[in-house]
């Protein structure tokens, strides 16, 4: 080798040598470089599974301690087994949201929100089992559910459209809105540990308003005002005509009813009373206008419970826009965070104002539903009073009833009263074998009393023998004024016989009664006809045939008594 050659080798060595120095070098830079980024990629994988961050912690520092590279193998491994089921529970997380947003549109369709928010709904739904797949969507899915949301809480005016246009009454509106379903929600319901779940559990909650103590408020006055109205039923004089509606009504208040279903029975009781008294005003007229009174206060009652229902709405609408902003400000927060620690204290701060805002909306309400119910019971006190002044009116309307039954003049009882003690006694005669008689009496000549000594004296005249009959016949026996100076009389289990003498006594003794009048003497007679009642002879017929022995008094020249020919089949 000569001195050029081994200086040429010794130069290509010194260059070699700094070629493989060099390449060291920045191997040992790429390497450094691999390790921050494999440390920072470590760092930002950390916080999804406490067991994927034992390995990760475990890879961070193997890293860093650049472990030899069996060792690094083995992390590795273990590291990829943890990383799967890591991955395998974060997708079981992401269905169980998907599973928790898709029944909260549920809730949200039951409000029966318009068709245009229901179609929304329903393609969030259907969106749900795509958009879920990544968490990346998660904070637009919320933001949209929750937009959505806001829109079905915000128009409860558009639930029930028709019926603030329909013509009902204030009560049957006022139930009706009592009716209005709303979710209930407690305290419970907020999840602390899942930010979703609290989310998915509440906002639907159309903000908790418990209908348990209303509703069971609701049934025990309905089932006053049953008892109530029953009770006016039976005491009603309910005649042949209506017995059909009033029974109709009867079974209806006795089975189990609705508010709905009270309103519009309420109204049938009002036209039933209207029918039965349809024939005296003035009954009519006092009776319905203290069922007006006891209506209008039934009512009252039930506007201001209204009112107070409605109070009880606000504070729930108060609530749920604050739940709605403290959602939304936390998904803001989730958004915008980076660091875990800062998040989690956001996180706990935000809880605290959901616990603190549910505890003020519990206390607001319960107030509300304090006052409603201090109502309904003053409305059920109402109703016990109601009770009695219901028993009280009745007797009244009785007293009313019987004074209708009779003449005003003579006090005993008039033609309608008279129609029907002749349909009952006739109706009796099937059952049994007891003589039944009718007698017509008509007074003589009455025309020449009121010409000659004027009508008042008439009357008087018209009372005396009215009394005089009276006191000549026995308790079973019935007698009425038919119609001026006309008088009718039914004897029981009497004989024809029997009742011919009795007239021909009765009319004896008016014959011969000193009637006077201003110092003048003046007789006055009678004449009547007189016959047996038979089950199978109508009444009408047998009047008739009566009428005509009357007749034969008459033309026989007065003041006696005549037999009515036999019944003839
Ligand atoms: P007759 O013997 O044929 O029955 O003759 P009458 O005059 O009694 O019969 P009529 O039917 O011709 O007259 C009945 C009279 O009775 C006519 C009416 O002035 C009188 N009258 C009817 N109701 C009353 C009443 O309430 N008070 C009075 N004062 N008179 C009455
Ligand atoms: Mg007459
Ligand atoms: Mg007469």
């Amino acid at each position: 080798m000569t001195n050029t050659d081994s200086r040429n080798w010794k130069e290509k060595y010194i260059l070699l040598l700094t070629d493989f120095e060099t390449k060291q070098s920045s191997k040992s830079q790429y390497i450094a470089l691999l390790q921050r980024a494999l440390v920072r990629s470590i760092l930002a994988a950390e916080g999804q599974d406490p067991k994927l961050d034992r390995s990760l912690k475990e890879l961070r520092s193997a890293v860093r301690r650049e472990l030899d590279a069996e060792r690094l193998e083995q992390i590795i491994d273990e590291f990829e087994l943890r990383l799967v089921s890591a991955d395998e529970k974060k997708q079981l997380h992401l269905e169980k949201i998907q599973q928790a947003l898709h029944t909260l549109c549920d809730h949200l369709l039951q409000q029966k929100p318009s068709n245009e928010i229901t179609q929304a709904l329903h393609k969030y739904q259907a969106a749900l089992r795509v958009s879920i797949a990544s968490s990346y969507n998660l904070h637009n899915l919320l933001q949209e559910l929750s937009d959505l949301q806001g829109q079905v809480l915000n128009k409860p005016a558009e639930l029930e459209p028709k019926l603030e246009s329909e013509k009902t009454s204030l009560l049957k509106r006022f139930l009706t809105k009592q009716k209005k379903p709303l979710q209930p929600v407690s305290a419970s319901h907020i999840h602390p540990d899942s930010i979703a779940q609290s989310v998915v559990e509440h906002p639907a909650g159309n903000c908790a308003f418990t209908q348990t103590e209303d509703d069971r408020a609701h049934a025990e006055v309905v089932e006053q005002i049953q008892v109530t109205l029953l009770q006016l039923i039976s005491e009603l004089p309910i005649n042949q005509h209506n017995q059909g509606v009033a029974d109709a009504l009867k079974s209806k208040l006795q089975s189990t009813i609705d508010c709905f279903q009270l309103a519009d029975l309420l109204d049938e009781l009002a036209n039933l009373v209207i029918a039965i008294y349809s024939s005296n005003h003035q009954e009519i007229g006092s009776y319905l206008q203290q069922l007006n009174q006891r209506l209008n206060y039934v009512n009252e009652s039930l506007q201001t419970a209204q009112n107070s229902y409605q109070v009880a709405v606000n504070v729930a609408d108060t609530f749920d826009t604050q739940m709605q902003a403290q959602v939304k400000t936390l998904n803001q927060d989730v958004q915008k965070s980076t660091d875990l620690e800062a998040l989690k204290l956001r996180v706990d701060e935000r809880l605290n104002e959901f616990v603190e805002s549910l505890s003020n909306y519990q206390t607001q309400r319960k107030q509300v539903e304090k006052s409603v119910l201090d109502r309904f019971n003053s409305l059920s006190e109402r109703f016990v009073l109601m009770e009695s002044e219901t028993k009280q009116l009745s007797s009244k309307l009785k007293e009313q009833q019987e004074k209708a039954r009779l003449d005003p003049l003579t006090g005993i009882a008039n033609r309608a009263a008279w129609d029907e003690r002749l349909m009952v006694e006739h109706t009796r005669l099937t059952r049994t074998a007891e003589p039944l008689l009718l007698a017509i009496i008509d007074i003589d000549l009455f025309k020449r009393v009121n010409d000659s000594y004027g009508h008042i004296a008439g009357d008087k005249v018209l009372k005396i023998i009215a009394s005089k009959l009276e006191r000549s016949i026995r308790r079973t026996d019935f007698l009425a004024r038919y119609g001026g100076e006309e008088f009718v009389l039914l004897l029981t289990d009497t004989r024809l016989d029997e009742g011919e003498r009795l007239l021909n006594t009765i009319r004896e003794s008016i014959a011969t009664a000193p009637f006077h009048f201003k110092g003048e003497p003046i007789q006055i007679t009678f004449s009547a006809g007189i016959g047996q009642l038979h089950a199978n002879e109508p009444t009408e017929h047998a009047f008739a045939r009566i009428d005509q022995a009357l007749y034969k008094a008459k033309e026989a020249g007065r003041n006696m008594v005549v037999r009515s020919a036999p019944f003839v089949e």
